[in-house]
């Protein structure tokens, strides 16, 4: 047998006993994302305002003709009172359904089956109050589904938010919003615990409503929320919103990236190792560890503690052979390894007077970089409509839908802040390096100064070194170019004598 196709039909009454009924294009939307999912040909999608309590509606007239002349076999509508709420029209319905003219009706709401129960059942629905009430639960999950489709946040407004009741909307929270961008770029830094964090909020006067600290999970939650940069996440899936971000997608990066390293350390020693956790293994390709070794002294009744790094040996496939390193044998390495970047104060004018006089010209290569990222930003889109199409037909499954979605909503935010941020300031992007040959002219103070560990960690990790332990010496290459060229201050003439261009497209 051949199977049917279908009308679409969406109704939306004025009265004000149906003014919980969404609107016409939210019907729409959900019965097209029905009809997608069920595989149902729609032939026309057919629309009405008025009430179904009284016949005389035209187009619903018109599509029963259409039906007799043999049109369509089936009508896909919101739910039975969409349809009918009047004897005439539900006896008109039923009486296609009798004769054959009428195959099938399609709710999302309600299941129908073309048997004589069916028509009882139906007989029932039409024309009957029960089944509005019914479903109005099922409205109001609709309501937040088309909300949350227009890019409104449909739940409670978390820090920094509030819920504007008349426009329905959440809105900058004026007295907070400030406490959460400090926290933000504070956990950014990576020396703080989210203990701190909570103690940090509490100084600023942020509590439970029980006056309690702000528990870990909650500070967690918060520093995980995509919608304090313009984004959020609706029954596990992410979402574009319209309301305005409080940090930018860079800077609520680099906390994911902190949250991430984190998670491997104990939370109770947070500052006794240094550099765990970003220096690889150079036989097995694993992060670096620490653990500590207490020697006692009896006779000066003394603790001494030993601070080692090692493999993780956490690569099932490798049996890593790779021994610990006191870290008093590493860090000399890592201080040589910081002093080759130092730039002397020569230098560093060579270089910034360079920059400088070479802005000018760049100005054209940034135009061609934005060009390039639009261009990147539209091959998303497609990637995400596709995706959308794939989940819809059922080629993928639902956790694989939005892990990638997350995946694509997240590279494509991030290309749009780097957009912005060149149109805005088109010299800006010589910032980042101008700021990196200002931390070179520190590098010599940096690695001779022992007192403080975490600062070379830092210029470490912000100078983008690669830094890979093997038979316990340490390697480094330079992910970012301009520490390239400063380990490497003979190729300097060599290397900027076409003038300094942004080589990548990803600054
Ligand atoms: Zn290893």
């Amino acid at each position: 047998m051949k199977s049917p196709s279908y009308f679409l039909y969406a109704r939306k009454s004025t009265e004000s006993e149906e003014r919980q009924q969404l609107s016409i294009p939210a019907q729409i939307d959900e019965l097209r994302t029905f009809a997608q999912k069920e595989n149902l040909t729609l032939v026309d999608v057919l629309t009405e305002s008025k009430t179904a309590k009284q016949t005389g509606r035209i187009v619903f007239n018109e599509m029963i003709r259409r039906i007799q002349e043999g049109e369509a076999q089936g009508i896909l509508s919101w739910n039975p009172d969409r349809l009918a709420r009047n004897a005439v029209d539900a006896g008109q319905i039923i009486h296609l359904l009798d004769t054959g003219k009428l195959l099938d009706l399609k709710f999302p709401t309600v299941l129908f089956q073309n048997n004589p129960q069916g028509l009882f059942m139906l007989s029932i629905a039409f024309g009957q109050s029960k089944y509005y009430v019914d479903s109005l639960s099922e409205n109001t999950k609709r309501g937040l589904r088309q909300k949350v489709r227009k890019g409104e946040f449909p739940g409670l407004a978390p820090l920094g938010y509030l819920n504007d009741r008349t426009i329905k909307k959440i809105v900058i929270d004026k007295q907070t919003y400030s406490i959460v961008q400090e926290m933000f770029t504070l956990y950014a830094i990576g020396s703080y615990r989210l203990e701190d964090m909570s103690n940090f909020l509490a100084k600023k006067g942020i509590f439970t409503k029980g006056e309690k600290h702000i528990s870990k999970d909650r500070v967690k939650f918060l520093l995980t929320n995509p919608l304090y940069f313009g984004y959020f996440r609706y029954n596990g899936e992410i979402h574009q919103g319209i309301h305005e971000p409080l940090i930018t997608k860079k800077l609520f990066d680099s906390v994911q990236e902190v949250i991430k390293e984190r998670g491997f350390k104990r939370p109770k020693e947070p500052y006794n190792y240094p550099f765990a956790g970003f220096i690889r293994c150079g036989e097995c390709g694993m992060t670096i560890t620490a653990e500590k070794h207490i020697k006692r002294y009896k006779t000066i009744n003394r603790l001494q503690i030993f601070v080692y790094y090692r493999c993780s040996k956490k690569n099932k496939t490798i049996d890593c052979s790779q021994q610990y390193i006191p870290q008093d044998t590493l860090l000399p390495q890592l201080n040589s390894i910081i002093q080759r970047v130092s730039l002397s104060a020569a230098d560093y004018n060579w270089f910034i007077n360079r920059i400088n006089k070479d802005q000018q010209k760049e100005q054209s290569a940034v135009v061609a970089i934005v060009q390039g990222l639009k261009k990147d930003v539209e091959d998303i889109k497609l990637k995400l409509n596709k995706l959308l199409d794939s989940y819809l037909d059922s080629v993928i499954e639902r956790t694989d839908y939005l892990k990638k979605k997350e995946e694509l909503v997240s590279q494509k935010k991030t290309l749009e802040e780097k957009i912005s941020f060149l149109e805005q300031s088109p010299n800006k992007w010589l910032e980042p390096m101008k700021k990196w040959f200002d931390s070179a002219l520190q590098a010599d103070k940096i690695a001779s100064d022992n007192t403080n560990l975490f600062e070379k960690r830092n210029f470490l990790k912000e100078s983008g070194s690669n830094l890979i332990l093997k038979n316990k010496k340490a390697h480094c290459s330079w992910k970012n170019q301009w520490a390239a060229l400063c380990a490497a201050p003979t190729s300097r003439n060599l290397v900027l004598g076409a003038g300094i261009e942004p080589t990548t497209r990803r600054l």
